[in-house]
């Protein structure tokens, strides 16, 4: 799917004319070699952002969150207990959460996340044997691993304290550069940045009026976010008793809470983009 999003921008970014260099990184001094000339530069560089770093010297920096995720597909359609699996799944269990969904096929996709103070020495060494161990007491996550035999490498999750200073008259920062909210929505933010500064900009008079605007216009969502992200790995960081509590209130507060309390996050319209400018 990845794949498929980059391909898609690519192409579509080619069309409107733009010329894609690749292979090089730029750093705080590149920055200001290759673009002491634009009128704007856009900071899409991630959590580790150089851009962030020229904008402020003295930006916060990123620390291990004290939770890694490994991934993986079954090898095959897998039975497991209970029913299928249908949409998205989770199991919250001591210090650790799973997720799982059905994969086209009847394979199932799924997504360990373990929390641990210091990241695992060797990220690439966690099969589906040691993660089992992990997941030892818990039976619908034995039955994925069981039926996988291959996993991604351990990703190790960062977060990063609030951004300050986002823009200034002609730099931005978008995406997980300005405010990275870990895994499950921070792609999603990403895209509607690029959607809202591309309205901004061609709406507003000038870049800095522009740049201003996207700021006061994202930063309240993305600032709500960020505190219900953290809130969602201090659920997959708690101990035996909080697990086990949230297990059993789940279904009951999905049931009945769910749509409306995440409303304002799905709900949200970011709007169409702004028609390309032909000349
Ligand atoms: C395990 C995991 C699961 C996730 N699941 C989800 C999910 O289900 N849904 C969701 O919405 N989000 C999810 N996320 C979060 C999502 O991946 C990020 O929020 C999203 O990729 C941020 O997009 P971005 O474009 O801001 O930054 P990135 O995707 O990090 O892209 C930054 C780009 O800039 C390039 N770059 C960086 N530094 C430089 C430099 N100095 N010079 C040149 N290029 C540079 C990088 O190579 C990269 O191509 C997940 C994250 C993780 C780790």
């Amino acid at each position: 799917m990845r794949a498929d999003l980059v391909t898609a921008l690519r192409e579509e970014a080619v069309r409107a004319g733009a010329r894609i260099v690749v292979g090089t990184r730029l750093s705080g001094g590149s920055l200001d070699e290759r673009t002491s000339g634009a009128d704007l530069v856009v900071g899409a560089d991630g959590i580790w952002s150089a851009t962030r770093r020229a904008l402020d010297p003295t930006a916060p920096e990123p620390r291990y969150a004290g939770l890694y995720s490994v991934s993986g597909t079954t090898d095959g359609p897998v039975r497991l207990p209970g029913d299928r699996p249908q949409g998205f799944n989770m199991v919250f269990a001591r210090r650790r959460a799973f997720i799982y969904l059905p994969a086209p096929g009847g394979a199932v996709w799924w997504s360990a996340q373990v929390a641990a103070a210091e990241p695992p020495p060797d990220p690439s060494a966690l099969g589906p044997a040691e993660l089992s161990e992990l997941f030892a007491a818990e039976k619908t996550p034995l039955a994925v691993l069981g039926a996988s035999s291959a996993v991604t490498a351990a990703t190790l999750l960062h977060v990063l304290p609030p951004v300050t200073r986002r823009h200034d008259g002609r730099t931005v920062l978008v995406g997980d550069a300005a405010h990275p909210v870990g895994a499950g929505q921070g792609a999603s933010m990403a895209i509607e940045d690029a959607v809202a500064l591309a309205r901004e900009l061609a709406t507003a008079a000038d870049v800095p009026t522009a740049l201003a605007a996207f700021d006061r216009l994202r930063h309240h969502r993305t600032g709500k976010l960020a505190k219900t992200a953290a809130a969602n790995r201090d659920a997959k960081t708690a101990g035996p008793v909080t697990a086990r509590l949230r297990e059993i209130m789940m279904p009951f507060f999905f049931n009945r809470f769910y749509e409306k309390a995440t409303g304002w996050l799905y709900d949200y319209d970011p709007g169409r983009l702004p028609a390309p400018r032909t000349s």
